[in-house]
């Protein structure tokens, strides 16, 4: 981060503080207006675009428009937080194997180059497995945190983080991920880095008290240079990643089962250093603001037309206008229609197999908040104005693509005796978000699983939204196996391509 984008981070806090202050507030929609950042900009998505969380409401919150006095003062605690934030994000870049000015990295590259780029060292890359892993090895890492299980998870976390994770006097739980995605990849000596940040909300258990927190935290992950990518299944579990056998740690980084001392980064990816840019309380209040960026200009990925040409290669596609108008009606249009339809009734059973296993979650997260306040966000009338593609990233296990969806709606708050709390139901509300979906790569079905049969063998699927597995064939139907699953939403204000 060098002082230019410093200053943006200040002018970007003031900017924030106006758009949020000095336009009349609107209304919510899904996650709408809190997401994980109660008091983020204005939009759905369930903190899914973690830039939300920009920590406005800590210097925002309690002061009057119509006051000078207090306006200047909120302007200086804006430059002092920006620059409280911008040492924090500097101090994350650096990380522990990390000095900056050592990092091999290109900085005129975008996070999607920068994973091209990885791919011709690793071909087996998968953006969609790593993510997955990350996912699972943070859930994983605060469930166990405090507990004597952190033990079994020697093989992908430093001992640095092990020995402060160890610490019995915090436990932590209801963990939830609000958005994960690639920060940088670097590399640095013997190792290749890969820098995430994660948004997250998680409840701290002591003696004492409970707490709900929100969180922005970068997880820093290394792994030896030369070792290759594991194909999914090593990926999406965390066992010992020599034999596979689950939970077989006694002593430090042997294999209870398989007798290999693992040293973290030999195999696979481990946790080297985590910073917490952001810690706050978590408030749940519902409250409605400003949508931002829907006039933002489109972030194409620059090479797309190259990616359309692989693509179509790929799955035997011969009219690509063809198949596009059918993936945008078929499956996008279908997904957010019948996605949001759910959310406005604060069910998400019927959707269960539309949405990644974190996706879900951070959607569970919200709408038990909605039903502990007895709220209905409802999107009425809502209709899709525009789809644009936006972006194809192809792996050798993963097809993603991201469109980003315009789209209007009557958005409003209302209680369950029917009174409208907030928003409007007269007046329309305009948006666009960047939807990413993604597939096995070479499935040839065109199709989104709601419910009914299992794409495996045909038999009945749970009904009760609480498994995505087949009782009968064991089948995960919500991986993108089977058919195209939404992964991830992202705001236009956060979205970076
Ligand atoms: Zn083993
Ligand atoms: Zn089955």
């Amino acid at each position: 981060m060098n002082k230019k984008l410093f200053w943006l981070t200040v002018l970007f806090f003031i900017f924030s503080f106006f758009l949020l202050n000095l336009f009349e507030p609107v209304s919510a929609r899904p996650g709408g207006g809190h997401g994980f950042s109660s008091g983020g900009s204005g939009s759905r998505g369930f903190g899914s675009s973690g830039g939300k969380y920009r920590s406005q409401k800590i210097y925002i919150r309690g002061l009057e428009k119509s006051v000078d006095v207090e306006l200047i003062k909120l302007i200086l605690a804006l430059i002092i937080g920006g620059s409280i934030l911008y040492l924090k994000i500097r101090e994350a870049d650096k990380g522990q194997l990390l000095s900056v000015s050592s990092l091999k990295t290109n900085p005129k590259q975008s996070i999607d180059e920068q994973v091209e780029a990885f791919k011709q060292k690793d071909p087996d890359f998968s953006l969609t497995l790593f993510l997955d892993f990350a996912s699972n090895l943070y859930l994983e890492f605060y469930n166990c945190h405090g507990r004597d299980e952190i033990i079994n998870l020697i093989p992908y976390i430093s001992e640095k983080e092990l020995r402060k994770a160890s610490n019995k006097m915090i436990r932590i739980e209801e963990v939830v991920i609000g958005s994960i995605s690639l920060y940088s990849i670097l590399e640095k000596n013997d190792y290749d880095i890969i820098n995430t940040d994660i948004y997250s909300n998680y409840t701290v258990t002591t003696d004492l008290e409970k707490t709900k927190y929100e969180l922005f935290e970068r997880w820093q992950f290394c792994r030896k240079k030369g070792v290759s990518s594991k194909n999914p299944e090593t990926m999406r579990q965390l066992s010992c990643p020599s034999c596979g056998v689950e939970h077989k740690f006694i002593a430090i980084s042997k294999c209870e089962n398989c007798g290999v001392d693992i040293k973290p980064g030999e195999i696979q990816w481990f946790l080297n250093n985590k910073n917490v840019l952001v810690k706050e309380k978590f408030e749940s209040s519902v409250s409605h603001v400003q949508e931002i960026g829907t006039d933002f200009k489109t972030i194409f990925q620059k090479n797309i037309q190259e990616k359309i040409t692989v693509f179509c290669h790929k799955n035997k596609i011969t009219e690509w206008d063809k198949y596009l108008s059918h993936l945008k009606k078929e499956i996008i249009s279908r997904s957010f229609l019948e996605i949001y339809e759910n959310w406005s009734k604060n069910q998400l059973e019927p959707i269960r197999f539309l949405l990644s296993e974190n996706l879900y979650r951070s959607f569970g997260f919200w709408v038990k908040i909605y039903r502990g306040k007895q709220l209905f966000n409802k999107l009425e009338n809502i209709q899709i104005e525009q789809i644009e593609l936006v972006k194809i990233d192809l792996d050798k296990y993963y097809d993603s693509i991201t469109v980003r969806i315009f789209a209007h709606c009557y958005d409003f708050l209302q209680s369950s005796s029917g009174i409208v709390v907030s928003g409007s139901r007269t007046d329309l509300r305009s948006f666009s978000e960047y939807w990413t979906f993604i597939r096995k790569s070479g499935l040839e079905k065109e199709v989104i699983i709601i419910g009914e049969n299992c794409p495996s063998c045909g038999s009945d699927l749970p009904k009760n939204g609480q498994s995505t597995k087949c009782d009968k064939c064991g089948s995960t139907i919500n991986n993108g196996d089977f058919s195209w699953v939404l992964t991830m939403i992202t705001q236009d204000e956060v979205y970076r391509g």
